[in-house]
């Protein structure tokens, strides 16, 4: 029997990069798997296709993070149709890097939105519907423990913010041994930010160990913390980041 066998998940974001190998991987221990997607329709449907592939049930469901109802509905929707709700992993996010004084209103409402808001209603949807036992786990970033040079101050905001709420989770749910935990990657290899990308060189430098990760070694650690094994990890930051931090 797989780890999370008998378990359901909701996926932000899960049609590329992270949060679709964290689907996968989540389906790949035994957990019937819910993603939302935003654009990418095909993909997100390419997914669902590879968590069926499994043996498990798989759906996809348009839902924007930076829109209230969207953000809470999707975790509605994914409880009613799996019929219950275990593991809630938050990890749609996007990226405006830039000059402070070049960063509009709009950038910031929407960064704030899909990155800070969408997680924090997500949760709380999801406080109403998991079942004893389960799971909030967050995707962070490194640049809310180590900002490495100018143009990051939105994003690093937004991730930064998430680990107050991390904390706040864990506390208030706590009691019904619901753990949140906050995964801070470094540099990984996805359409976000892609290994052969202009600034790929510098950010692997930055690294202990010299390089990029994968969306499969996020995963890994997503699916270690969903386990039963990891139940009495919470409240805290976990980093996956190749040394970035230290
Ligand atoms: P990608 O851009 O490769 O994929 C983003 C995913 O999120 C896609 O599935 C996309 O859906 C979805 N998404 C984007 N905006 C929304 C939205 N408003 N509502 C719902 N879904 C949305 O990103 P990564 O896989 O690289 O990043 C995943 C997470 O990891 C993010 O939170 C990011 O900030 C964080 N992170 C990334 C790092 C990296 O180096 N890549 C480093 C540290 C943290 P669609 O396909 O429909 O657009």
């Amino acid at each position: 029997m797989s780890s999370l066998t008998g378990r359901t998940a909701l996926v932000t974001g899960g049609s590329r990069g992270m949060g679709a190998a964290i689907a996968l991987r989540l389906a790949q221990e035994g957990a019937d798997v819910a993603i939302t997607y935003v654009h990418s329709e095909a993909a997100a449907q390419e997914v669902v296709a590879k968590i069926e592939a499994t043996g498990r049930r798989g759906f996809a469901v348009r839902a924007d993070a930076a829109d209230a109802g969207d953000a809470a509905g999707a975790v509605e929707r994914a409880a009613d149709d799996l019929g219950h709700l275990d593991i809630l992993v938050n990890n749609a996010g996007i990226g405006v890097l830039g000059p402070l004084a070049d960063l509009s209103l709009a950038d910031v409402d929407r960064v704030l939105a899909v990155n800070v808001r969408g997680v924090l209603l997500a949760s709380q949807a999801a406080a109403g519907r998991l079942r004893d036992g389960g799971r909030i786990i967050t995707i962070g970033s490194c640049m809310a423990q180590r900002v490495p040079g100018p143009g990051g101050a939105l994003y690093a905001t937004s991730k930064a913010a998430l680990i107050g709420l991390n904390k706040a989770l864990a506390r208030e749910l706590g009691g019904r041994r619901i753990t949140a935990n906050l995964v801070q990657p470094g540099p990984i290899d996805t359409d976000m930010n892609p290994a052969d990308g202009p600034y790929a060189e510098g950010q692997s430098a930055m690294t202990a160990l010299g390089r990029f990760g994968s969306a499969d070694e996020v995963a890994s650690l997503v699916a270690y913390l969903a386990g039963d094994e990891a139940a009495y990890i919470t409240g805290t930051e976990l980093s996956v980041d190749g040394g970035h931090a230290a």
